[in-house]
């Protein structure tokens, strides 16, 4: 029997111009404060809090190419900060969002997922 191993694409190598971060996050209010107190970001980089099923989340503000914090580049601004949205340090949360993700155009990387490790088959 064949077992399937889950490989992590490295994500600054995948030819996806950075499509899961193409429509910003949400952000708590507690991580907005954080990032800002930090003098990480401006406030400029996020919208006005919004009330969205009872909760307030501020969002990260979207250019031409996606969320405002990808860099010219590759890659997130934020990620060496190590403050990055809970929402973007935990997505895709599981197998469905992940495939709900690529069927909706925004996961491509997840393709790469599928691969079957060459020493795992019989
Ligand atoms: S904050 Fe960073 S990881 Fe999150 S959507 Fe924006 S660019 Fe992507």
């Amino acid at each position: 029997m064949s077992r399937k191993i889950f490989h992590h694409p490295d994500c600054m190598v995948t030819d996806c111009a950075d499509a899961c971060c193409r429509y910003g996050v949400d952000v708590l209010p507690e991580e907005y404060e954080r990032i800002i107190s930090l003098n990480i970001a401006s406030s400029k980089e996020f919208t006005k809090p919004y009330e969205s099923d009872g909760e307030i989340l501020y969002r990260t503000r979207v250019r031409k190419k996606g969320c405002i914090f990808l860099q010219p580049q590759r890659g997130c601004r934020l990620h060496s900060t190590g403050h990055k949205p809970i929402t973007c340090l935990t997505f895709p949360k599981n197998l469905q969002e992940a495939r709900e993700a690529f069927q909706d155009g925004y996961l491509p990387c997840f393709d790469l997922n599928q691969v079957v490790s060459p020493e795992d088959t019989p």
